[in-house]
């Protein structure tokens, strides 16, 4: 089978230079592991972090080693009690066609549930994120007009559904192309959209929310939590979740310029990172999966087919090639 290894550090953007694609013996798994068949692999922005050598919350991938991300993947073979051959289970060893997985850092799902690229989607790391980030960390309210940058990506098109069915009056998106904002207001119910290359975050966000916003939730930093510090409320929320205009540029730019908002306007900005958030878990499967159930969720996915190309998914996704959430098929 195939592995993608890191073969250098991005300096700025990255680039396929940046990847080895190597083909590998399978691996045997050891006691209390197993060996996995990967089918479906997520890629995601944090990568990029660890793609660098930067201190960060996850550790950086190592030069010439496999990289690693969410997976789901079949057993194949079994040396823990408790998974057989034949086992869908999600874990965290992408980039590769055979996975050796600890038994511990595996989770079995259900194929016949629901599709496996929901484990990595709406029932998955993303849709947590979004849960995690409204509820607890911008503690959305019924009423609160909500903003949400990234919003046809993947965590954004679920936080701004997810504040729609908590009670939102009027949720608010921003995203990069006048396909996308169709989107958001055609099949994801929105109730505005802007593609922020039309003109300046500012105007655009005061223009589609004249009396203010109470919650940010921010995938994107820079100019659009600038543009959101302006337009929020007295006692205005804002969830850090992101903010991936900052992640490909070689140079850091300065911050917004109206921080004392926060003072004035008794404003809380909090970052949060998903993993810390587990005890939301069991809420979340039953809340979001329930209206998954209802079909009250739309969900698109941009799904890249071949291990292959998972480095070119990966710059797709740093680019804005994904609506919804970007996915590479393996197997
Ligand atoms: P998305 O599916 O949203 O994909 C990334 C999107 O970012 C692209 O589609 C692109 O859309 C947009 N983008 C790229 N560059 C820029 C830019 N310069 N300005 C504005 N938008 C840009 O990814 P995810 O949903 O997986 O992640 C969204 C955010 O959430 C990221 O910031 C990520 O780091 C963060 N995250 C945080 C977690 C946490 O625990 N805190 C967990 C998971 C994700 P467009 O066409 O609109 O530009």
């Amino acid at each position: 089978g195939l592995e993608i290894r890191l073969a250098s550090r991005p300096k700025g953007w990255p680039t396929l230079e940046n990847f080895d694609i190597v083909e590998v013996e399978a691996p045997q798994p050891g006691d209390g592991e197993l060996l996995v068949r990967n089918l479906l692999m997520s890629v995601d922005p944090y990568m990029r972090g660890r793609m660098s050598a930067a201190k960060s919350y996850t550790p950086p991938y190592e030069i010439g080693k496999a990289m690693e991300g969410g997976a789901v993947g079949e057993v194949v073979a079994s040396n823990a009690e408790g998974f057989q051959p034949g086992d869908i289970v999600r874990h965290l060893r992408g980039w590769r066609d055979y996975a050796v997985v600890g038994a511990k850092q595996a989770t079995k799902v259900d194929p016949q549930a629901a599709p496996l690229s929901t484990y990595l989607y709406v029932l998955g790391m993303p849709g947590m994120t979004a849960y995690v980030g409204l509820v607890d960390v911008a503690e959305q309210k019924e009423g609160d007009v909500v903003f949400i940058s990234g919003a046809a990506g993947a965590v954004g098109s679920l936080a701004g559904q997810i504040a729609k069915l908590r009670g939102a009056s009027r949720v608010i998106g921003s995203a990069g192309s006048a396909e996308k904002v169709r989107y958001l207001l055609d099949e994801v119910g929105f109730d505005a959209a802007f593609n922020y290359h039309d003109g300046p975050v500012a105007e655009q966000l005061n223009a589609a929310a004249p009396d203010g916003i109470d919650v940010y939730f921010d995938n994107v930093g820079g100019e659009h939590l600038e543009a959101a510090i302006d337009a929020l409320n007295d006692f205005g929320r804002v969830a850090e979740c992101g903010m991936i205009s900052q992640y490909n540029i070689a140079e850091p730019e300065p911050g917004p310029r109206n921080m004392f908002m926060l003072v004035a306007k008794r404003l809380r900005l909090e970052g949060f990172i998903v993993g810390d958030r587990a005890h939301l878990k069991d809420q979340f499967v039953a809340e979001v999966g329930g209206w998954l159930r209802e079909g009250k969720i739309n969900y698109r996915e941009t799904v890249v087919d071949g291990l292959r190309n998972a480095p070119e998914a990966f710059l797709g996704l740093m680019r804005g090639d994904n609506i919804g959430k970007m996915l590479v098929k393996i197997a």
